[in-house]
């Protein structure tokens, strides 16, 4: 085999150089080439960009393949991260590791995911430019614990002092908190965040973090009623029941059983996770007691957790007239009275009744069984989810930095949920594929919107990259007045007789024709698939998805009976009398839907996203069973479909992998040729032009822009680097 063969030039400057130093004998070469080529062939490529057949979906997903089986979980595309879930614990979090990627650009050292963490970092503190990262992939695969290392690498590179010390103690121990109140065991997950999350650090000019903070999305609430089964509900209500101390059990009035309450039977907790929970609650409490939320407080969010469970066990028996009643000797109603300080005769009451305002009239009429079982429910969701983002604002004030710096910056994590594309989906698949077509149209925007600008500025012609863009599909959901939200919304809003299918119809009537939508009422021609009555499909970036639109009337509404909504306002728990105390009764202006205030909160993450520079970590999931060493093609591919991986990889070929400023890439280099060692004296742009020829670089490899470098393919400079490194 030649060196022209191997078409490895990094390894042949390492020969070239082990040759002139004698230390390899020429018949030697041939044993160190393919003994390299052989490693190469086991581990795979660290950047897909390496990829010869860089358009093969196949090629693709044998190099993770074969990456996972070496125990290799990170590979890179240019700057993006793909993480694949390895299910047990690798040692590649080590202080040793840690050490590894300080300072270091990507090429320097094995992809990681503290690699891309330190050079956000670096970016932020010397380079100005405020980061954020975008951890995106299905349930179960990586996100939340990438985000966690994340924020464990940077406490372990920025200083030590005493009060920064506290300030990152405080933002490590908010995760152990929100999981427990937002994170619950699911088919997918044993650990699943059932909420969107984006946290920001801050960090002083010192490059210290000196506060957090968090912003929380759309809460998966209807989990507080009912689970899949062989699913859990909240963490949070399991440790209580199972950690919870004497007094405190009794205060609260709760069995250590979770399996006498409604809300929490419908799987029989092993013995061994009564052990996990009853840990848990001890480290929950020890994460409060570090974000300074006191005995008082304490008490009072576990009251507002146990009163969950009583409501959940009321029952309501049918009187004479078919209307719901709860007997006045009920204890839970008491229970949940006494616990959250409102009178239990008016809780009896707004539960089983409804007070209406018509026309200058106060009517109340009494609710049949289902009705009050809704209410019921309604009121267990309401205060759960007002309470979960309560507590976020609590962490918030607790994580404010103590004194504000005007120069402060910071570097945000977002850990949000991924496509979802079930074998059913409903109002919340919707909501989150909406999102995950915003933050694509984001991703479109950053990189490649401002990778044309800057071959613009660097005065480098641009040959402009074929991409599917998006936008339509956001505008098909959100556009004002003709989007699938405004719709849905003018039919919450219609009195009368609006309901799902009436909302079905408008939409097949408005968007009929849409490249985008499709009707049931149409077969679809190419995959003769046949819709229901009650569906609609949309042809997302990443797939077809087909809705059910049973309850996305009742989701988006999102009401609670108003009496339910002041009784709760009127508590002596100051927690809850907060959280309802926003509501305006008074008003008559009806609360924005739960879609529009999804859609307004988007906007201003992606207000907030865009304003940064960002970088990504994409995560996959390796197989189903949450099985380490197994790896699925098709599940695999999947993910890499609805993640854009190949696109992502074909723009990321088509232009130039890498860019450095003259200055920084003649620092690093210049002791690879002899024009500009030890010292160029000159601008830098010349001294590039001399390594550049010194390390025969072909003219299609490189760019030379107005202040930068620019190079086409990685793997020169991985080339440049192993030069650099003998
Ligand atoms: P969800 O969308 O459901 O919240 P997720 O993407 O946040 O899912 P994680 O909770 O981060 O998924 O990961 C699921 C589980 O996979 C973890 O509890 C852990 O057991 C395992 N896991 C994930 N990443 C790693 C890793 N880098 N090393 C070892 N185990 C991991
Ligand atoms: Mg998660």
């Amino acid at each position: 085999m030649g060196f022209g063969e191997a078409k490895d030039y990094g390894l042949l400057f390492r020969i070239l150089k082990l040759r002139s130093e004698r230390l390899l004998r020429p018949e030697s070469v041939q044993g160190v080439m393919e003994h390299a080529l052989q490693h190469r062939e086991r581990v795979g490529v660290q950047d897909f960009v390496l990829l010869e057949d860089y358009r093969s979906e196949a090629a693709f997903i044998d190099n993770l393949r074969k990456r996972f089986h070496e125990n290799i979980i990170y590979t890179y595309i240019g700057n993006v991260l793909i993480s694949v879930n390895p299910y047990k614990n690798l040692p590649i979090y080590t202080e040793e590791k840690t050490q590894l990627y300080y300072k270091k650009a990507f090429f320097e050292a094995p992809p990681h995911v503290f690699a891309i963490a330190d050079n956000a970092y670096r970016s932020l503190v010397y380079e100005h430019r405020e980061q954020c990262i975008l951890i995106s992939g299905e349930s179960g695969s990586g996100k939340t614990e990438a985000s966690k290392k994340v924020l464990e690498y940077i406490a372990a590179r920025t200083n030590h002092l005493r009060n920064v010390e506290k300030v990152k103690d405080k933002l490590l121990q908010s995760n152990p908190l929100l999981e427990a109140f937002g994170n619950a065991k699911t088919h997918r997950n044993d650990n699943s965040s059932r909420f969107g999350k984006y946290m920001d650090i801050q960090f002083n000019y010192e490059g210290s973090p000196e506060g957090g903070h968090i912003l929380n999305y759309l809460l998966e609430k209807s989990r507080v009623i009912s689970q899949m089964s062989g699913e859990r509900n909240f963490h949070i209500f399991y440790q209580l029941i199972a950690g919870g101390d004497e007094e405190l059990m009794k205060h609260l009035r709760l069995q250590n059983r979770p399996e006498v309450y409604k809300y929490t039977t419908d799987l029989v907790t092993p013995a061994s996770q009564k052990v996990n929970d009853a840990e848990q609650f001890r480290t929950v409490r020890a994460a409060m007691k570090v974000i300074e939320i006191g005995d008082d407080e304490q008490k009072e969010i576990f009251e507002i957790v146990a009163s969950i469970l009583h409501l959940g066990n009321i029952k309501f028996v049918q009187n004479d007239k078919g209307y719901a009643e709860i007997l006045s000797h009920d204890t839970n109603s008491s229970n949940v009275g006494e616990l959250l300080k409102v009178s239990s005769s008016k809780l009896r009451e707004a539960l089983t009744s409804r007070t209406i305002e018509a026309r200058g009239d106060v009517v109340t009429t009494p609710l049949d069984m289902e009705q009050a079982q809704y209410a019921r429910d309604a009121l267990a969701k309401a205060v759960y989810d007002k309470h979960f983002s309560w507590l976020v604002s609590r962490l918030n004030s607790s994580l404010a930095p103590k004194q504000k710096d005007a120069r402060d910056s910071v570097i945000g994590i977002l850990d949000i949920y991924g496509f979802e594309i079930f074998p059913k989906n409903s109002f919340e698949q919707f909501c989150i594929n909406f999102c995950n077509e915003k933050l694509q149209q984001l991703f479109i925007q950053l990189t490649l919107k401002s990778e044309q600008e800057e071959y613009l500025r660097e005065g480098i012609e641009w040959v402009p990259v074929e991409y599917f863009n998006n936008i339509i599909i956001c505008d098909l959901i959100e556009e004002r007045h003709r989007g699938i939200i405004s719709i849905l919304d003018d039919e919450c809003l219609r009195p009368g007789d609006a309901n799902d299918l009436s909302f079905l119809e408008k939409l097949s009537q408005r968007l009929d024709g849409h490249a985008h939508f499709k009707s049931h009422q149409k077969v679809d021609t190419k995959t003769q698939k046949i819709m229901g009555r009650d569906e609609f499909c949309l042809v997302h970036y990443a797939g077809e998805v087909t809705y059910n639109v049973n309850t996305f009337i009742e989701k988006n509404n999102d009401l609670l009976f108003r009496d339910l909504q002041s009784l709760m306002a009127s508590s002596g728990n100051h927690i809850v009398g907060t959280c309802f105390k926003d509501v305006n009764l008074a008003s008559k202006k009806r609360p924005e839907t739960a879609i529009t205030q999804f859609k307004n909160s988007l906007n201003e993450l992606i207000k907030i996203l865009s304003s940064k520079e960002p970088s990504y970590i994409r995560c996959i999931k390796p197989n189903d069973f949450k099985a380490p060493m197994t790896f699925d093609d098709k599940l695999v591919s999947h993910q890499v479909k609805y993640l854009g991986l190949m696109e992502n990889l074909r723009v990321r070929r088509a232009g130039f992998a890498y860019r450095r400023t003259y200055e920084a890439f003649l620092e690093r280099y210049k002791c690879l040729s002899p024009n500009t060692w030890p010292n160029f004296r000159g601008p830098a742009r010349e001294g590039v032009q001399h390594l550049v020829q010194s390390l025969n670089y072909e003219k299609e490899e490189y760019r030379m822009g107005n202040t930068k470098i620019f190079i086409r393919f990685p793997k020169t400079l991985f080339d440049t680097e192993d030069a650099y490194q003998l």
